[in-house]
C-alpha cells in the first residue's frame, strides 16, 4: 500500500529525554530550533501526534508565521498542514486545541460510539485496527486522501509505534543543551523497545543551532 513519507521531528534534552517525569511539555527548543520546526510544518501536508501529547501538552499543531501560512496558501494549499491524532478510544477532550476544521482524528473500530458521535461535530474522523489505531492502515488512507509528506510530532509512544511498524522515513532531533533526568521520563522512543534486530540510522546531517545539535537521520528497513 502506498504511505507518505515519513518523518519524527522531535525535540530532546542531552539525556535522550523528550519530557520530564511529570509529562509536561518541557522547553527545550532555543527560538531559531521553534522557527526551524514551524518552517517544517508548513512544508508537510500532515502534522500527526498521540493522545498521550493531546492531553499533556494541548498543542495546536498549526504554523505560527503569518508569512509561511500565506506562503501555503499561494501554492494553493490550506494555511495549516491536516492535523492527526491517533487516538485509539477517541479521548480526545472536546475542547482540544486540535479540534476544528482541518483535524482528523485517527481512532479503531474499540472506540465508544458517544465518544464519535461527539467528537464528529468538530473533526473527522478515520477508523483504523480494532482495538489500537492500525497506524500502517492510517497511513494508507492519508496517502489516497492526497498526504504525500507527514511530520510525527511525537510522543514517545507514538513514535515507538511507527518506527516498530517500519513506517518512518527519517528522524530529524534538536538535541537540546539541557539535562532532565528521571527513570520515567519519555525519551525519544518508548513502547516496548527492541531486543535485537535494532534499526539502524544513518546520519543525514548535523548543525550547530542556539547551543544545541540538530541531528538529521535517515532509518534503515527492518
Ligand atoms: P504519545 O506518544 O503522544 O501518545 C501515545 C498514545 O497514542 C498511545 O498511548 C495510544 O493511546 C495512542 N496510539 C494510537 N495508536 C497507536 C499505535 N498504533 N502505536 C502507539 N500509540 C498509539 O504519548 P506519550 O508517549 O505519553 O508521550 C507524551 C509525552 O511526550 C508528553 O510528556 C509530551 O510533552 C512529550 N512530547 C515531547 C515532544 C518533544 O519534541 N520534546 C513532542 C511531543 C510530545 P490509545 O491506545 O488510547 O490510542
Amino acid at each position: 500500500m502506498d504511505r507518505p513519507f515519513v518523518f519524527i521531528n522531535c525535540a530532546m534534552s542531552a539525556d535522550g529525554k523528550i519530557s520530564s517525569v511529570l509529562h509536561s511539555q518541557v522547553r527545550i527548543s532555543s527560538r531559531q530550533d521553534l522557527a526551524r520546526v514551524d518552517r517544517l510544518r508548513a512544508s508537510s501536508d500532515a502534522v500527526m501526534v498521540g493522545i498521550g501529547t493531546v492531553l499533556a501538552d494541548d498543542p495546536k499543531l498549526t504554523v505560527k508565521s503569518d508569512e509561511l501560512r500565506s506562503d501555503r496558501i499561494k501554492r494553493g494549499a490550506a494555511p495549516n498542514p491536516l492535523r492527526i491524532v491517533a487516538d485509539s478510544l477517541a479521548r480526545t477532550p472536546l475542547d482540544a486545541e486540535v479540534l476544528g476544521a482541518g483535524c482528523t482524528i485517527a481512532v479503531s473500530k474499540a472506540a465508544p460510539a458517544d465518544r464519535l458521535r461527539a467528537l464528529s461535530e468538530k473533526c473527522e474522523i478515520i477508523v483504523a485496527g480494532n482495538q489500537q489505531v492500525d497506524l500502517a492502515q492510517l497511513m494508507g488512507i492519508l496517502s489516497e486522501k492526497g498526504v504525500k509528506r507527514l511530520m510525527v510530532e511525537g510522543g514517545a509512544t507514538l513514535n515507538w509505534g511507527m518506527i516498530c511498524a517500519g513506517l518512518v522515513d527519517e528522524i530529524c532531533v534538536y538535541l537540546g543543551n539541557m539535562l532532565i533526568g528521571g527513570d520515567q521520563a519519555p525519551s525519544l522512543v518508548g513502547g516496548a523497545g527492541f531486543s535485537n534486530d535494532f534499526p539502524k540510522l544513518e546520519l543525514i546531517s548535523f548543525d550547530l543551532i542556539d547551543g544545541g545539535i540538530l541531528l538529521s537521520w535517515r532509518i534503515s528497513r527492518r
